[in-house]
Protein backbone atom coordinates (compact mmCIF):
# COMPACT_ATOMS: atom_id res chain seq x y z
CA UNK A 1 0.00 0.00 0.00
CA UNK A 2 2.40 2.28 1.24
CA UNK A 3 4.43 1.61 -2.23
CA UNK A 4 1.39 2.70 -4.21
CA UNK A 5 1.07 5.90 -2.43
CA UNK A 6 5.14 6.30 -2.63
CA UNK A 7 4.69 6.21 -6.66
CA UNK A 8 1.76 8.03 -7.44
CA UNK A 9 2.48 11.01 -4.98
CA UNK A 10 6.37 11.13 -5.52
CA UNK A 11 6.29 10.62 -9.05
CA UNK A 12 3.74 13.43 -9.59
CA UNK A 13 5.49 16.02 -7.21
CA UNK A 14 9.12 15.55 -9.73
CA UNK A 15 6.70 16.18 -12.89
CA UNK A 16 8.55 18.91 -14.70
CA UNK A 17 5.60 20.04 -16.85
CA UNK A 18 4.49 21.96 -13.71
CA UNK A 19 5.38 25.48 -13.20
CA UNK A 20 5.48 26.85 -9.63
CA UNK A 21 5.68 30.66 -9.53
CA UNK A 22 7.56 32.73 -7.01
CA UNK A 23 4.43 33.10 -5.25
CA UNK A 24 3.72 29.60 -4.39
CA UNK A 25 7.16 29.11 -3.48
CA UNK A 26 6.81 31.56 -0.66
CA UNK A 27 3.84 30.26 0.24
CA UNK A 28 5.37 27.33 0.62
CA UNK A 29 2.93 25.49 -1.70
CA UNK A 30 3.85 21.62 -2.08
CA UNK A 31 1.58 19.60 -3.79
CA UNK A 32 2.20 16.58 -4.50
CA UNK A 33 -1.11 16.25 -6.52
CA UNK A 34 -0.07 18.93 -9.12
CA UNK A 35 -2.60 18.64 -12.06
CA UNK A 36 -1.67 19.33 -15.54
CA UNK A 37 -3.19 21.97 -17.90
CA UNK A 38 -3.45 19.71 -20.52
CA UNK A 39 -3.64 15.73 -21.66
CA UNK A 40 -0.75 14.78 -23.63
CA UNK A 41 -0.62 11.50 -26.05
CA UNK A 42 0.38 8.90 -23.51
CA UNK A 43 -1.34 6.00 -23.36
CA UNK A 44 -3.40 6.55 -20.22
CA UNK A 45 -4.06 10.55 -21.62
CA UNK A 46 -5.49 9.11 -24.44
CA UNK A 47 -7.62 6.35 -22.97
CA UNK A 48 -9.23 9.13 -20.40
CA UNK A 49 -9.78 11.85 -23.60
CA UNK A 50 -11.84 8.81 -25.76
CA UNK A 51 -13.75 8.16 -22.52
CA UNK A 52 -14.63 11.74 -22.12
CA UNK A 53 -15.73 12.40 -25.13
CA UNK A 54 -18.15 9.14 -25.54
CA UNK A 55 -19.50 10.61 -21.99
CA UNK A 56 -20.24 14.07 -23.37
CA UNK A 57 -22.27 15.41 -25.92
CA UNK A 58 -20.02 17.32 -27.71
CA UNK A 59 -17.92 14.78 -30.78
CA UNK A 60 -14.38 15.92 -30.12
CA UNK A 61 -12.17 16.04 -27.28
CA UNK A 62 -11.23 20.22 -27.40
CA UNK A 63 -15.00 21.01 -27.19
CA UNK A 64 -15.68 17.94 -24.94
CA UNK A 65 -13.55 18.89 -22.33
CA UNK A 66 -15.50 22.14 -21.55
CA UNK A 67 -18.04 20.25 -20.28
CA UNK A 68 -16.28 18.76 -17.21
CA UNK A 69 -15.55 20.13 -14.14
CA UNK A 70 -14.55 18.68 -10.86
CA UNK A 71 -17.16 18.73 -7.91
CA UNK A 72 -14.30 18.79 -5.34
CA UNK A 73 -15.74 15.17 -3.76
CA UNK A 74 -12.88 13.03 -2.98
CA UNK A 75 -11.92 10.01 -1.36
CA UNK A 76 -9.01 7.35 -0.92
CA UNK A 77 -9.19 3.50 -0.83
CA UNK A 78 -8.65 0.54 -2.31
CA UNK A 79 -11.80 -1.49 -3.22
CA UNK A 80 -11.01 -4.41 -0.95
CA UNK A 81 -9.97 -2.90 1.69
CA UNK A 82 -13.10 -3.60 4.55
CA UNK A 83 -11.73 -0.65 6.59
CA UNK A 84 -12.73 2.07 4.08
CA UNK A 85 -16.37 2.68 3.47
CA UNK A 86 -17.26 3.78 0.05
CA UNK A 87 -19.04 7.18 0.53
CA UNK A 88 -22.19 7.36 -0.91
CA UNK A 89 -21.11 9.61 -4.15
CA UNK A 90 -18.62 6.48 -4.90
CA UNK A 91 -21.99 4.15 -4.81
CA UNK A 92 -21.92 3.54 -8.37
CA UNK A 93 -18.39 4.20 -9.45
CA UNK A 94 -15.18 2.06 -10.27
CA UNK A 95 -13.81 2.07 -7.09
CA UNK A 96 -9.93 1.63 -7.55
CA UNK A 97 -9.57 2.75 -10.96
CA UNK A 98 -9.85 5.84 -13.02
CA UNK A 99 -11.94 6.58 -15.73
CA UNK A 100 -8.69 5.83 -17.56
CA UNK A 101 -8.61 2.25 -16.94
CA UNK A 102 -5.76 2.72 -14.58
CA UNK A 103 -5.84 1.97 -10.68
CA UNK A 104 -4.96 4.41 -8.55
CA UNK A 105 -5.55 5.60 -4.54
CA UNK A 106 -6.98 8.58 -4.91
CA UNK A 107 -10.37 9.63 -6.06
CA UNK A 108 -12.03 12.61 -7.57
CA UNK A 109 -15.05 13.25 -8.98
CA UNK A 110 -15.96 14.82 -11.56
CA UNK A 111 -18.95 16.26 -13.87
CA UNK A 112 -19.98 16.92 -17.20
CA UNK A 113 -22.21 20.21 -16.88
CA UNK A 114 -23.98 19.14 -19.64
CA UNK A 115 -25.64 16.11 -19.20
CA UNK A 116 -24.88 15.50 -15.57
CA UNK A 117 -23.52 12.48 -15.67
CA UNK A 118 -20.82 11.95 -12.91
CA UNK A 119 -17.76 10.35 -13.16
CA UNK A 120 -14.26 9.40 -11.32
CA UNK A 121 -11.07 10.00 -12.05
CA UNK A 122 -7.28 9.08 -10.06
CA UNK A 123 -4.99 11.72 -8.77
CA UNK A 124 -3.03 11.17 -12.41
CA UNK A 125 -6.15 12.38 -14.27
CA UNK A 126 -7.45 15.44 -12.01
CA UNK A 127 -6.19 17.46 -14.64
CA UNK A 128 -6.18 21.22 -14.15
CA UNK A 129 -9.11 22.13 -16.74
CA UNK A 130 -11.39 20.19 -14.52
CA UNK A 131 -10.56 22.12 -11.86
CA UNK A 132 -10.16 25.87 -14.03
CA UNK A 133 -14.35 25.43 -14.08
CA UNK A 134 -14.74 24.65 -10.19
CA UNK A 135 -12.60 27.35 -9.67
CA UNK A 136 -14.02 30.08 -11.57
CA UNK A 137 -17.29 29.45 -10.71
CA UNK A 138 -16.64 29.41 -6.97
CA UNK A 139 -14.47 32.63 -7.13
CA UNK A 140 -16.57 34.32 -9.68
CA UNK A 141 -13.49 34.81 -12.03
CA UNK A 142 -12.63 34.30 -15.89
CA UNK A 143 -11.86 30.75 -16.69
CA UNK A 144 -8.95 32.87 -18.59
CA UNK A 145 -8.01 34.49 -15.15
CA UNK A 146 -7.51 31.32 -13.14
CA UNK A 147 -3.93 31.14 -11.94
CA UNK A 148 -2.13 27.93 -11.37
CA UNK A 149 -1.77 28.95 -7.60
CA UNK A 150 -5.57 29.41 -7.42
CA UNK A 151 -5.87 25.99 -9.08
CA UNK A 152 -3.46 24.75 -6.39
CA UNK A 153 -5.11 26.25 -3.91
CA UNK A 154 -8.13 24.85 -4.51
CA UNK A 155 -6.85 21.13 -5.35
CA UNK A 156 -4.93 21.64 -1.99
CA UNK A 157 -7.79 22.52 -0.01
CA UNK A 158 -9.92 19.48 -0.93
CA UNK A 159 -7.08 16.88 -0.90
CA UNK A 160 -4.60 17.97 2.31
CA UNK A 161 -7.17 15.81 4.81
CA UNK A 162 -7.56 13.13 2.49
CA UNK A 163 -3.96 12.61 1.83
CA UNK A 164 -3.09 13.14 5.26
CA UNK A 165 -5.63 10.53 6.42
CA UNK A 166 -4.25 8.22 3.94
CA UNK A 167 -0.62 8.98 4.69
CA UNK A 168 -1.41 8.17 8.70
CA UNK A 169 -3.30 5.43 8.04
CA UNK A 170 -0.93 3.83 5.67
CA UNK A 171 2.54 5.04 7.28
CA UNK A 172 1.15 5.78 11.29
CA UNK A 173 2.82 3.04 13.06
CA UNK A 174 5.75 3.01 11.11
CA UNK A 175 6.36 6.28 11.20
CA UNK A 176 5.79 6.34 15.26
CA UNK A 177 8.40 3.50 15.47
CA UNK A 178 11.08 5.04 13.24
CA UNK A 179 10.43 8.63 14.68
CA UNK A 180 11.08 7.63 18.54
CA UNK A 181 13.94 5.34 17.78
CA UNK A 182 15.74 8.26 15.69
CA UNK A 183 14.94 11.37 16.97
CA UNK A 184 17.41 11.57 20.41
CA UNK A 185 20.39 10.86 17.89
CA UNK A 186 19.73 13.04 15.37
CA UNK A 187 19.53 15.96 17.50
CA UNK A 188 22.95 14.90 17.96
CA UNK A 189 24.05 13.62 14.90
CA UNK A 190 22.38 15.70 12.10
CA UNK A 191 24.38 18.71 13.62
CA UNK A 192 26.61 21.14 11.81
CA UNK A 193 29.82 23.23 13.64
CA UNK A 194 29.85 27.01 13.37
CA UNK A 195 33.22 27.38 11.16
CA UNK A 196 34.70 29.69 13.89
CA UNK A 197 31.69 30.55 16.68
CA UNK A 198 33.19 28.43 19.35
CA UNK A 199 31.96 28.96 23.04
CA UNK A 200 33.57 28.04 26.68
CA UNK A 201 32.66 24.65 28.13
CA UNK A 202 33.08 24.79 32.08
CA UNK A 203 33.07 21.29 32.64
CA UNK A 204 35.11 20.28 29.76
CA UNK A 205 37.29 23.40 30.29
CA UNK A 206 37.96 24.49 26.86
CA UNK A 207 36.29 25.88 24.11
CA UNK A 208 34.06 23.82 21.99
CA UNK A 209 32.70 24.65 18.24
CA UNK A 210 29.39 26.24 18.49
CA UNK A 211 26.90 23.54 16.94
CA UNK A 212 23.28 23.52 15.10
CA UNK A 213 20.68 21.19 14.03
CA UNK A 214 22.22 20.95 10.47
CA UNK A 215 18.85 22.95 8.28
CA UNK A 216 19.72 21.93 4.76
CA UNK A 217 21.09 18.66 3.70
CA UNK A 218 24.44 18.07 1.33
CA UNK A 219 26.04 15.29 -0.78
CA UNK A 220 24.42 12.15 -2.49
CA UNK A 221 23.50 9.18 -1.98
CA UNK A 222 23.14 6.79 1.10
CA UNK A 223 25.70 8.82 2.74
CA UNK A 224 24.58 12.03 2.09
CA UNK A 225 23.88 14.16 5.44
CA UNK A 226 20.85 14.49 6.61
CA UNK A 227 19.18 17.89 7.48
CA UNK A 228 17.80 17.02 10.71
CA UNK A 229 14.38 15.42 11.06
CA UNK A 230 13.06 16.22 14.38
CA UNK A 231 13.50 19.99 13.04
CA UNK A 232 11.92 19.03 9.89
CA UNK A 233 9.29 17.49 11.65
CA UNK A 234 8.11 19.29 14.94
CA UNK A 235 10.87 21.01 16.80
CA UNK A 236 9.50 24.23 18.20
CA UNK A 237 11.76 26.93 17.27
CA UNK A 238 10.42 25.87 13.58
CA UNK A 239 8.20 27.93 12.32
CA UNK A 240 7.42 25.93 9.11
CA UNK A 241 7.82 22.43 10.71
CA UNK A 242 6.18 19.68 8.75
CA UNK A 243 3.47 18.48 11.98
CA UNK A 244 1.69 21.95 11.30
CA UNK A 245 2.25 23.13 7.59
CA UNK A 246 1.30 19.21 6.73
CA UNK A 247 0.17 17.12 9.27
CA UNK A 248 2.48 14.34 7.65
CA UNK A 249 5.95 14.57 6.49
CA UNK A 250 6.91 15.28 2.98
CA UNK A 251 8.10 12.59 0.81
CA UNK A 252 11.75 13.71 1.38
CA UNK A 253 11.91 13.58 4.71
CA UNK A 254 10.13 10.90 4.88
CA UNK A 255 12.90 9.13 2.66
CA UNK A 256 15.58 10.33 5.08
CA UNK A 257 13.88 9.10 7.98
CA UNK A 258 14.22 5.84 6.51
CA UNK A 259 17.53 6.05 5.59
CA UNK A 260 18.71 7.55 8.84
CA UNK A 261 16.35 4.41 10.32
CA UNK A 262 18.42 1.99 7.70
CA UNK A 263 21.88 3.42 8.72
CA UNK A 264 20.84 3.45 12.83
CA UNK A 265 24.23 1.13 13.88
CA UNK A 266 26.41 3.64 12.24
CA UNK A 267 25.01 6.52 13.94
CA UNK A 268 24.84 4.78 17.41
CA UNK A 269 28.35 4.14 16.74
CA UNK A 270 29.44 7.83 15.83
CA UNK A 271 27.20 8.76 18.89
CA UNK A 272 29.36 6.40 21.19
CA UNK A 273 32.51 7.98 19.92
CA UNK A 274 31.52 11.32 20.64
CA UNK A 275 30.55 10.25 24.22
CA UNK A 276 33.63 8.30 24.86
CA UNK A 277 35.50 11.59 23.84
CA UNK A 278 33.93 13.37 26.63
CA UNK A 279 34.27 10.65 28.69
CA UNK A 280 38.07 10.47 28.11
CA UNK A 281 37.92 14.32 28.57
CA UNK A 282 36.48 14.38 32.07
CA UNK A 283 38.67 11.87 33.21
CA UNK A 284 41.67 13.88 31.76
CA UNK A 285 40.38 16.92 34.09
CA UNK A 286 39.78 14.49 36.87
CA UNK A 287 43.30 13.78 37.02
CA UNK A 288 44.74 16.97 35.72
CA UNK A 289 42.97 18.32 39.20
CA UNK A 290 44.23 15.31 41.30
CA UNK A 291 47.98 15.81 39.96
CA UNK A 292 48.26 19.55 39.90
CA UNK A 293 47.38 20.03 43.42
CA UNK A 294 51.25 20.04 44.97
CA UNK A 295 51.89 22.32 41.79
CA UNK A 296 49.76 24.88 42.87
CA UNK A 297 50.63 24.69 46.37
CA UNK A 298 54.56 25.16 45.70
CA UNK A 299 53.33 28.05 44.16
CA UNK A 300 51.51 29.83 46.69
CA UNK A 301 55.02 29.65 48.93
CA UNK A 302 56.78 31.69 45.69
CA UNK A 303 53.74 33.96 45.81
CA UNK A 304 50.35 34.89 46.06
CA UNK A 305 49.98 35.62 42.70
CA UNK A 306 51.98 32.39 41.45
CA UNK A 307 50.07 30.81 43.06
CA UNK A 308 46.55 32.10 41.70
CA UNK A 309 47.95 31.78 38.12
CA UNK A 310 48.63 27.94 38.74
CA UNK A 311 44.77 27.45 40.00
CA UNK A 312 44.07 29.24 37.25
CA UNK A 313 45.94 27.75 34.30
CA UNK A 314 44.39 24.48 36.29
CA UNK A 315 40.67 25.32 35.84
CA UNK A 316 41.12 26.61 32.59
CA UNK A 317 43.64 23.81 31.57
CA UNK A 318 46.02 25.97 30.01
CA UNK A 319 50.00 25.21 30.25
CA UNK A 320 51.47 27.13 32.96
CA UNK A 321 54.36 29.50 31.36
CA UNK A 322 56.46 32.58 32.89
CA UNK A 323 55.03 35.76 31.73
CA UNK A 324 58.21 37.19 33.37
CA UNK A 325 60.98 35.55 31.66
CA UNK A 326 63.14 37.65 28.65
CA UNK A 327 61.85 36.12 25.15
CA UNK A 328 63.71 36.11 22.01
CA UNK A 329 61.11 37.82 20.35
CA UNK A 330 59.74 40.83 22.63
CA UNK A 331 56.08 40.02 20.70
CA UNK A 332 56.03 37.11 22.68
CA UNK A 333 56.87 38.65 25.88
CA UNK A 334 54.12 41.12 24.97
CA UNK A 335 52.01 38.48 24.26
CA UNK A 336 52.91 35.90 27.53
CA UNK A 337 52.33 38.91 29.68
CA UNK A 338 48.49 40.23 28.24
CA UNK A 339 47.47 36.39 28.28
CA UNK A 340 48.64 36.58 32.10
CA UNK A 341 46.73 39.27 32.74
CA UNK A 342 43.35 37.81 31.10
CA UNK A 343 43.66 34.62 32.75
CA UNK A 344 44.19 36.11 35.92
CA UNK A 345 40.98 38.22 35.66
CA UNK A 346 39.05 34.99 34.13
CA UNK A 347 36.34 33.46 36.00
CA UNK A 348 34.29 29.90 34.44
CA UNK A 349 31.69 32.51 33.68
CA UNK A 350 33.39 35.19 32.38
CA UNK A 351 36.37 34.31 30.11
CA UNK A 352 38.57 36.86 28.88
CA UNK A 353 40.58 34.97 26.86
CA UNK A 354 39.65 33.76 23.78
CA UNK A 355 39.63 30.74 21.26
CA UNK A 356 42.29 32.74 18.93
CA UNK A 357 44.50 33.07 22.21
CA UNK A 358 44.71 29.76 22.76
CA UNK A 359 46.08 28.97 19.39
CA UNK A 360 48.19 31.39 19.43
CA UNK A 361 49.17 30.03 22.61
CA UNK A 362 50.25 26.61 21.39
CA UNK A 363 52.40 28.30 18.14
CA UNK A 364 54.19 30.96 21.43
CA UNK A 365 55.02 27.63 23.46
CA UNK A 366 56.14 25.76 20.66
CA UNK A 367 58.40 28.63 19.55
CA UNK A 368 60.21 29.73 22.93
CA UNK A 369 60.33 26.29 24.12
CA UNK A 370 63.49 25.68 21.04
CA UNK A 371 66.42 25.48 22.74
CA UNK A 372 68.47 29.07 22.80
CA UNK A 373 72.22 29.60 21.69
CA UNK A 374 74.75 28.29 24.02
CA UNK A 375 76.97 30.92 25.70
CA UNK A 376 79.73 29.04 22.95
CA UNK A 377 77.48 29.53 19.80
CA UNK A 378 77.60 33.46 20.66
CA UNK A 379 81.38 33.25 21.22
CA UNK A 380 81.62 31.35 17.93
CA UNK A 381 79.29 34.34 16.44
CA UNK A 382 81.49 36.83 18.05
CA UNK A 383 85.05 35.56 16.64
CA UNK A 384 83.42 35.28 13.04
CA UNK A 385 82.53 38.96 13.27
CA UNK A 386 85.70 40.26 14.49
CA UNK A 387 87.22 37.78 11.13
CA UNK A 388 84.70 39.85 9.08
CA UNK A 389 85.92 42.85 10.35
CA UNK A 390 89.74 42.16 9.81
CA UNK A 391 88.83 41.14 6.25
CA UNK A 392 87.10 44.22 5.57
CA UNK A 393 83.72 42.29 4.68
CA UNK A 394 81.59 44.71 6.71
CA UNK A 395 80.74 45.24 10.24
CA UNK A 396 77.16 44.99 10.60
CA UNK A 397 76.78 41.87 12.32
CA UNK A 398 74.73 41.75 15.48
CA UNK A 399 75.64 39.68 18.44
CA UNK A 400 72.34 39.63 20.38
CA UNK A 401 72.13 38.67 23.76
CA UNK A 402 69.59 35.59 23.32
CA UNK A 403 68.63 34.06 20.39
CA UNK A 404 67.12 30.71 19.45
CA UNK A 405 70.58 28.26 18.41
CA UNK A 406 68.92 27.01 15.56
CA UNK A 407 69.32 30.77 14.20
CA UNK A 408 72.59 31.53 15.57
CA UNK A 409 73.72 28.36 14.01
CA UNK A 410 72.39 29.01 10.49
CA UNK A 411 74.19 32.45 11.09
CA UNK A 412 77.54 30.98 12.18
CA UNK A 413 77.50 28.34 8.91
CA UNK A 414 76.49 31.27 6.47
CA UNK A 415 79.22 33.56 7.55
CA UNK A 416 81.62 31.07 7.85
CA UNK A 417 80.67 29.83 4.00
CA UNK A 418 81.19 33.67 3.16
CA UNK A 419 84.81 33.63 4.66
CA UNK A 420 85.92 30.44 2.92
CA UNK A 421 84.80 32.24 -0.73
CA UNK A 422 86.53 35.73 0.81
CA UNK A 423 89.88 33.89 1.66
CA UNK A 424 89.19 31.64 -2.06
CA UNK A 425 89.03 34.67 -4.23
CA UNK A 426 91.77 36.22 -2.15
CA UNK A 427 94.03 33.37 -3.45
CA UNK A 428 92.93 33.19 -6.74
CA UNK A 429 93.54 36.89 -7.05
CA UNK A 430 96.93 36.80 -5.92
CA UNK A 431 97.81 33.64 -7.95
CA UNK A 432 98.65 31.49 -5.09
CA UNK A 433 95.72 28.92 -5.23
CA UNK A 434 97.30 26.03 -4.47
CA UNK A 435 96.09 23.03 -2.40
CA UNK A 436 99.31 23.07 0.12
CA UNK A 437 98.73 26.87 0.66
CA UNK A 438 94.82 26.89 0.80
CA UNK A 439 94.86 23.61 3.14
CA UNK A 440 97.16 25.35 5.79
CA UNK A 441 95.13 28.65 5.22
CA UNK A 442 91.78 27.21 5.72
CA UNK A 443 93.15 25.15 8.80
CA UNK A 444 94.11 28.19 10.58
CA UNK A 445 90.73 29.72 9.78
CA UNK A 446 89.10 26.95 10.91
CA UNK A 447 90.59 27.25 14.25
CA UNK A 448 90.96 23.38 14.61
ZN1 LIG B 1 -6.46 8.14 -15.18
Amino acid sequence: MSKMFDRKVIDKATEENIVYTLDDVIDGVEIEIAPMRQLGEGRWDKKLKQQLVDLSEADNYEEAKDEWKATGNCWWGYPDDPRRTPPDWMANQHIGHCLCGHIVYYHFEIENTVNGHKDVVGSDHIHAFMIVRAVSEEFGVDVNAVTERMIQQWLAVRVKGMINDAWWYANGDEFHDIFEEIKELDLRINVTTHPNKKYWDRELRQFRPVTYLRKRGSGKGAMRQLASIVWRWNHPDNSRRQIDTRGWPNAKLWKDMNLFSARLEDHIETDEKLKKAIDDRLEYIDKLDRSSRMRIAESYKRSEEAGKFSEQCVLFDIPEFNHKAKRVDRKDELFLLSLHHKIMTSTPDRIVFTPRDMDKLKEVMERINQPLATQEDLTELRRLKKIFRERNMGSRIRVPRIAYQVTIQQRIENLTRRIERDIEDEENQRGRYHPDNRGRYFANFRNV
